[in-house]
């Protein structure tokens, strides 16, 4: 049997807390569910998942559909698609069996690769690139951009399906994962041929637009400029840590709060918390904080004696507050600037 890899990355950075980590579990898990009930890719439709954040992770390998199960999806600082596409070419060539010239064993399927990200990648993708189209054939990529700081010319260099996920709550996630199973049911039957990309191309779901060659959309931030920025905090009541983020304006030349979510075992990964290297960003550059996921008060202050951020709702009578990561009792007036610590994501 002829088996068609498929083989799916999936951009787990810290940006993909909350809608889009809860979309792409859901629609995996969906995605699962409806290629399962199809004869076509159950017979011949292999399934991988591969993650990349501060690195890439073979989250499994090559299964049946019969075996394989959804990934469990956990964020992290950074977008390491260059080590994604390195471990996509290592598995390929693994993984994936050629035809035998001369014989008249025939190999797999060329692999369909879905790429789902929503940054900038955070390392050097490029020369990745080039190794992998060097070693290994596939039959399609479809780079799918999901969010707003998408850089569509680089996902343009990488392949010529690029498309953007408009719609990025709940339904438009439904709808992306609804036409990733069409696409590979297709393709399970056999025939992924350019005829029938262009058919699976013109389903698109209303949430999805096709990326047009004369039409690549800008990208408006700034290069080298993180457009959205990261910051850990702890809540002053419960001390439990919970994910700020921020967006560029580019206006003012200041970060703004955006959002607020919280930070548990279910979404994080905090193993590799504190080590990752990446720039700091001087508190000029931030102003103001989004409420605290937790217990929603809205303001947030630095430790200067541990530097852990914490949001205000420790602050005593007094204008006091008890530092959630060290236990220190600040006085107001008592801090200084300070440096935060942040991930680009
Ligand atoms: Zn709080
Ligand atoms: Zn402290």
């Amino acid at each position: 049997m002829r088996r068609l890899p498929v083989y799916v990355l999936l951009d787990c950075s810290e940006s993909m807390i909350g809608n889009g980590l809860r979309g792409m579990r859901t629609g995996i898990s969906s995605m699962l569910k409806a290629l399962r009930q199809n004869p076509h890719a159950l017979e011949t439709a292999w399934i991988s998942f591969i993650t990349f954040d501060s690195r890439a992770e073979l989250k499994s390998p090559l299964q049946s559909l019969d075996e394989v199960q959804p990934p469990r999806l956990l964020v992290r600082p950074g977008t390491s698609l260059g080590s994604a596409i390195l471990l996509l070419s290592e598995r390929i060539l693994q993984e994936v069996k050629r035809s035998q010239p001369g014989t008249l064993t025939k190999g797999d399927f060329r692999p369909i690769v879905i790429l789902i990200t929503d940054g900038q990648p955070t390392d050097d993708w490029r020369t990745a690139l080039r190794e992998m189209n060097s070693t290994v054939k596939i039959a399609n990529l479809y780079a799918v951009g999901c969010g707003d700081d998408i850089d569509f010319a680089g996902l343009r260099e990488m392949t010529d399906v690029v498309l953007n996920l408009q719609q990025t709550d709940e339904q438009g996630w439904a709808k992306l994962f609804v036409w990733i199973s069409e696409t590979v049911s297709t393709a399970s039957r056999g025939v992924a041929d350019g005829d029938e990309r262009e058919l699976m191309l013109a389903k698109l779901p209303d949430s999805v637009e096709k990326i047009e060659d004369d039409d690549i959309p800008s990208y408006s931030g700034e290069y080298g400029r993180a457009r959205q920025l990261f910051l850990t905090a702890l809540c002053g009541e419960n001390k439990q840590p919970y994910l700020m983020r921020y967006r560029w304006e580019p206006d003012y030349r200041v970060y703004v709060p955006a959002a607020s979510h919280i930070m548990d075992a279910e979404t994080c990964d905090f193993s590799t918390r504190g080590g990752t290297g990446l720039p700091a960003v001087n508190s000029q550059e931030v102003d103001g904080c989004p409420p605290c996921a937790h217990c929603g008060n809205s303001s947030a202050g630095s430790c200067g004696n541990c530097g852990t951020v914490f949001c205000g709702s420790s602050r005593q009578k007094d204008g006091s507050s008890v530092c959630p990561g060290c236990g220190a009792i600040l006085r107001p007036g008592g801090g200084g600037e300070f440096k935060i610590k942040a991930s680009e994501g």
